[in-house]
């Protein structure tokens, strides 16, 4: 259908989905004869981790009877976690689910999922049977044939390690690890909130995002640009530096560094570091 049947709903201050602007864009085109079939909410946004009022969005899909999808890539293993799970309220009325595995599931790249409520809703979208495919044998009925519930016919294993790292770590081990990612992410917001020269600028789920902000020096009348390129200059030399890996993240048109930790041997020693070298790298760039 291509991209321009996509519309982009904007998200308002807490930076979730804006549902009066998602209901007043359906409303439109329907007035307008096109015909809305899918709503994709974000269960742990890219760059700050946040989660849409998916039980909102699913009601308004309802009542529309469009499809309800969850970008769940990151974020949906935070599901587990006691103290978050109120966040993915409604995460339960999806009609559709992607989930990486290979993020926050800990499983080895690559492994991507989708998780679909109705499997005959795959079936009855990619099964084919062309007379050279001799794959239903025995009385049985319908035998197994992965290749109907998505586009790949030929296929490796991955699905041996999704389930090994399952059968490995547990709920409970999920729930400890993935809580212990968010304690760090949160001490990180915390460390950059007592840093006189750190501006932290957001924290949910595990991701963090902050920048650095020199304590003199900065042009007058040029704040925002010259913090910006600062920033960025700042992340090339942490990436290129090969002791930390954070990536970034533009927040209401500030240029932020964005840490997002999934990983269970990620240490409180770790954080302090990378605190320590963002300042060092940041006072570098600012001083050069
Ligand atoms: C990582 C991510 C993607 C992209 O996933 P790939 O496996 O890299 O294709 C999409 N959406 C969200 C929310 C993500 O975190």
């Amino acid at each position: 259908m291509g991209s321009n049947s996509i519309r982009w709903i904007e998200s308002d201050d807490l930076q979730r989905m804006n549902l009066d602007i998602l209901k007043e864009t359906i409303a439109k085109d329907v007035q307008d004869g096109c015909r809305p079939m899918m709503v994709i909410g974000t269960a742990g946004d890219v760059s700050t981790g946040v989660v849409d009022d998916l039980s909102g969005i699913a009601a308004i899909c309802k009542s529309h009877d469009l499809w309800f999808h969850v970008d769940g890539a990151y974020g949906a293993p935070a599901a587990i976690v006691p103290r978050v799970k109120d966040q993915f309220k409604g995460l339960e009325e999806a009609d559709s689910i992607a989930l990486d595995p290979h993020k926050w599931l800990y499983c080895p790249l690559e492994a991507g999922c989708a998780l679909v409520k109705n499997p005959q809703h795959l079936i009855d979208t990619f099964s084919s049977q062309p007379e050279y495919y001799n794959f239903n044998i025995g009385d049985e009925g319908l035998t197994h044939n992965f290749y109907e519930y998505g586009l790949q016919n030929s296929r490796g294993f991955r699905a041996l390690k999704v389930w090994l790292t399952l059968k490995q770590i547990g709920r409970e081990g999920y729930v400890k690890t993935i809580e212990e990612d968010i304690a760090l992410s949160e001490l990180l917001y915390e460390l950059a909130v007592a840093h006189p020269e750190l501006e932290a600028v957001s924290q949910n789920l595990s991701i963090t995002t902050l920048r650095y902000v020199p304590l003199r020096g900065i042009p007058e009348g040029e704040e925002e640009p010259y913090l910006n390129t600062l920033n960025e200059e700042l992340l090339n030399e942490l990436q290129l530096g090969g002791e930390a890996f954070l990536s970034n993240a533009v927040i209401k048109k500030k240029y932020c560094l964005r840490s997002c930790i999934v990983n269970f041997r990620t240490t409180e020693e770790d954080i302090r570091e990378t605190v320590e070298l963002i300042v060092k790298l940041g006072r570098k760039a600012h001083n050069h």
